[in-house]
């Protein structure tokens, strides 16, 4: 047996030492064990905390637990009673201790100013981990906070590990042909910034009996940037349908379906369905759908209970944001259409005749059992 100290992640990570006459000079010099704890950036709007942010405290989780560390959450904004009611969310959902940061010039959202901000907050308090929702906000945010840290950052991981022999957070995405995986590190550099897409980590569960503190910083220890644009005007797109990422019926149009008025036909199966419509990158691009409706890499993860895609061919770029879908049906008049790879169930058709017949047989289950669904 060997009498070897089984040595912890924990200790390893104290012991890490940077060589820093490696680094560039102008960039100084950090040792990872002055860095301590994983961040989770907080988005707020209207309604509270946002899911994605929470989702982020699921891989935030676990990688602290892994390395024996604790959880923060970040929120900024000028509404004190807002940012607390989110703050206890953050901790009902796992965070160890959520820091406030209440200023004038976070009350409009300006990319940034809140970048500044989060760098600012991270050059004081040392996070060794920063992760942020991939939503339009993390998108903006996350490359102001690495450039202005001069860190790197890791966009759309779709897991999270930690290198065994060093601490080094692993992270981890599909690059461009999404078929293999790259394992991203970060070893000279601390904060290791990275995002994920919503959906990507399920959202951890709500305990109300959860404890934590929540501190409120001192707005005079980060003097923000006066910011360089001022809001002239808000003005809300309409939101009547459920956005997809929240959907659990979903039925997706390609180039196949080709028109607006083809998209008709689909709006009329998502609705008997109770569900909504989305559709491919070409979809977009030919103006039949907004792109917040596009699944994809470059688009949305969506994990529907029901997927069908109408007229997409299934390319690597749009699976990828189905892979936590339920069922996936594929209707596609080319049998070889790699959708069908991808797919539960497959109708090799010709849309225009499939969804007729779809649309009227599930009009008559839904007059018969009187439900949706
Ligand atoms: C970096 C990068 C990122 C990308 N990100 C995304 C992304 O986020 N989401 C995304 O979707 N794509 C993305 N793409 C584009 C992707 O590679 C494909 O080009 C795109 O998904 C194809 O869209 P489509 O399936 O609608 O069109 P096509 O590939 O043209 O397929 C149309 C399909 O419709 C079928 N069809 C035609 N007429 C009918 C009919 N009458 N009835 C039934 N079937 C019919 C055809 O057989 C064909 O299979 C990305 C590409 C790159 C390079």
């Amino acid at each position: 047996m060997s009498a070897e100290k089984k040595v912890s992640l924990a200790e390893k990570r104290r012991q890490k030492k940077v060589d820093c006459d490696k680094l560039c000079p102008e960039w100084g010099c950090a040792q990872p064990y002055e860095y301590e704890g994983v961040w989770v950036v907080g988005e707020v709007d209207e309604q509270g905390i946002t899911e994605p942010s929470l989702q982020m405290l699921t891989p935030a989780r676990r990688i602290a637990d892994k390395l024996e560390t604790f959880v923060e959450g970040i929120l900024l904004g000028s509404d004190r009673e807002q940012l607390e009611k989110a703050a206890k969310e953050m901790i009902y959902h796992g965070a160890d201790r959520v820091r406030i940061l209440v200023s004038e010039e976070l009350a409009t959202y300006i990319p940034g100013v809140y970048g500044e901000a989060i760098a600012r907050l991270a050059e004081a308090r040392k996070p060794e981990v920063i992760f942020l929702a991939a939503t339009m906000r993390g998108r903006e945010i996350a490359p102001y906070v690495a450039g202005l840290l001069k860190a790197g950052i890791t966009a759309d991981c779709t897991q999270f590990e930690v290198d065994e022999e060093t601490g080094d957070l692993l992270m981890i995405r599909p690059p461009f042909a999404a078929i293999l995986l790259a394992y991203i590190k970060t070893p000279f550099r601390r904060p290791q910034i990275a995002t994920a897409r919503p959906n990507i980590f399920p959202l951890p569960p709500r305990d109300e009996s959860r404890e934590g503190e929540i501190v409120w910083e001192n707005p005079e220890d980060y003097k923000l940037s006066k910011p360089p644009i001022s809001l002239v005007k808000v003005e809300m797109l309409k939101r009547s349908e459920v956005p997809i990422e929240k959907a659990e019926y979903i039925v997706s149009g390609g180039r196949g379906v080709g028109t607006k008025e083809g998209f008709k036909t689909l709006e009329e199966l998502a609705e008997i369905l109770g569900g909504v419509v989305a559709g491919s990158r070409k979809a977009v691009d030919l103006g039949l759908i907004p792109h917040e409706r596009q699944v994809g890499q470059t688009g949305k993860s969506v994990r529907p209970k029901l997927y069908i895609a109408v007229g997409i061919s299934g390319a690597a770029q749009h699976v990828i944001g189905i892979r936590e879908a339920g069922l996936v049906v594929a209707i596609n008049k080319d049998p070889d259409a790699p959708i069908f790879k991808n797919a539960d169930y497959g109708i090799v058709a010709d849309w225009r005749e499939a969804l007729p017949i779809l649309i009227e047989e599930l009009r008559k289950l839904k007059e018969r059992s009187g439900k949706t669904g």
